[in-house]
């Protein structure tokens, strides 16, 4: 997608601190974070939004969470627990519309979100 901020990324067009890499996905700090630790996961290939996802992007999805497992572990959060949440259209706080999911840790999550 020409005009996604998060292709770019994908792309090299433009620079973020990546964290991790797989065929699928890639992941790398929030620019803006809400928690020492906060880490956007996002697939290679452009899906806008949760509502956008076709069941051929089941194992996709999937990857998603792997990648935050792995990310998890290699930032020191999977002992004391971490939240990972999308967003999901701007109601919800969607701002940029490629799917990602925030990985949040290191310090206390109250719940529910505001
Ligand atoms: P959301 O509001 O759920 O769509 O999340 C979008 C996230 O992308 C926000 O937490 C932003 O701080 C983050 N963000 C926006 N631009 C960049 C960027 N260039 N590099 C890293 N994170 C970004």
């Amino acid at each position: 997608m020409i005009d996604c901020l998060f292709c770019k990324i994908v792309a090299g067009d433009i620079p973020a601190d990546l964290v991790h890499e797989t065929e699928d996905t890639i992941a790398f700090r929030d620019i803006n974070p809400q928690a020492p630790t906060h880490i956007l996961i996002i697939p290679r290939k452009h899906i806008a939004t949760i509502n956008d996802i076709a069941d051929e992007d089941r194992a996709l999805v999937g990857s998603l969470y792997t990648t935050a497992r792995d990310v998890a572990r290699q930032e020191g959060l999977a002992e004391a627990g971490y939240r990972v949440v999308m967003n999901c259209g701007e109601g919800a706080g969607q701002s940029v519309f490629h799917l990602h999911l925030h990985l949040l840790g290191g310090r206390g999550l109250s719940w529910p979100p505001g």
